[in-house]
């Protein structure tokens, strides 16, 4: 990794992102050590049947998580990719991670693969409603009198399909693919390094461990996001 160096020949840049790349920020995981679905069943908090059930419930634990993750910060990773995004702005962020971290240091063209903690939708109407950096929601009810629902893919959810057509536009034409911070054990999501392989793209992964999809990476970065991503881009932030 020492004496590698990228050209700058590339231009359309992805960087898919997962959980360990907020890991760094403070976020909790779901999984693994210290996970959220130790503490909590996703059954009673993060499906649609439990919304239906008891939505002021499911309202209750998303405010929380909104609450935890005001507390966190984006780290030196974040702009790292940021100032990539500037010099380079055909590249894109396809984030797994629902919690904003990457347009709260400024990235655009961030396709969210499995929703925002930041928003809500009113199934009935299909209204949006935008509440960034407000831990508690502005309201819980769409105009119509019905309970606005995170919008997030929850557990039994389908993916949004403009979301998923974005992203896939975005893998066909990068040539640059850098991976950091997931399994990508989650479909559809599992598929995006090979599609990006095939189509001839450099391929990067940044995780301190293995993957299972690790042996299709060009290079393997066995480290933290935020050092390994100064390492690939030679930077000084941190
Ligand atoms: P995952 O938990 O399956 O995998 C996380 C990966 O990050 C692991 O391979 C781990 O080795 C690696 N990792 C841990 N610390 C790291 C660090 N400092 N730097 C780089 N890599 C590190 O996560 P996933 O692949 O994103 O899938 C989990 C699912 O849970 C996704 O669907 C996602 O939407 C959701 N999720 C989102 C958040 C969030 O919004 N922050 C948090 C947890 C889970």
């Amino acid at each position: 990794m020492d004496n590698f160096h990228l050209p700058s020949t590339y231009q359309n840049i992805v960087f898919f992102t997962g959980a360990g790349m907020s890991a760094e920020s403070g976020v909790p995981t779901y999984r693994g050590r210290g996970g959220i679905w130790k503490d909590y069943r996703w059954e009673e908090y993060a499906c649609e049947s439990a919304f239906k059930e008891n939505p002021e419930l499911v309202l209750d634990f998303h405010e929380l998580r909104r609450i935890e993750a005001l507390k966190c910060k984006p780290h030196s990773g974040h702009f790292i990719i940021k100032d990539i995004q500037d010099k380079f702005p055909n590249s894109t962020i396809i984030t797994q991670n629902i919690d904003g971290m990457h347009q709260r240091c400024g990235s655009h063209n961030v396709i969210e693969l499995h929703g925002s903690l930041w928003r809500m939708r009113c199934e009935s109407e299909g209204a949006i409603y935008e509440d960034y950096d407000r831990g508690k929601y502005s309201s819980r009810y769409c105009d119509c009198g019905n309970f606005r629902r995170p919008d997030i893919i929850w557990f039994g959810d389908m993916l949004n399909e403009n979301i998923i057509q974005k992203a896939n536009l975005a893998i066909s034409a990068c040539d640059l693919f850098i991976s950091i911070g997931t399994s990508a054990l989650v479909w559809p999501a599992a598929g995006y390094p090979q599609v990006a392989k095939k189509r001839g793209a450099f391929c990067i992964e940044i995780n301190p461990e293995d993957t299972e999809l690790s042996s299709l990476y060009d290079l393997k970065i066995r480290t933290k996001a935020s050092l390994g991503l100064k390492n690939l881009f030679n930077t000084n932030w941190i």
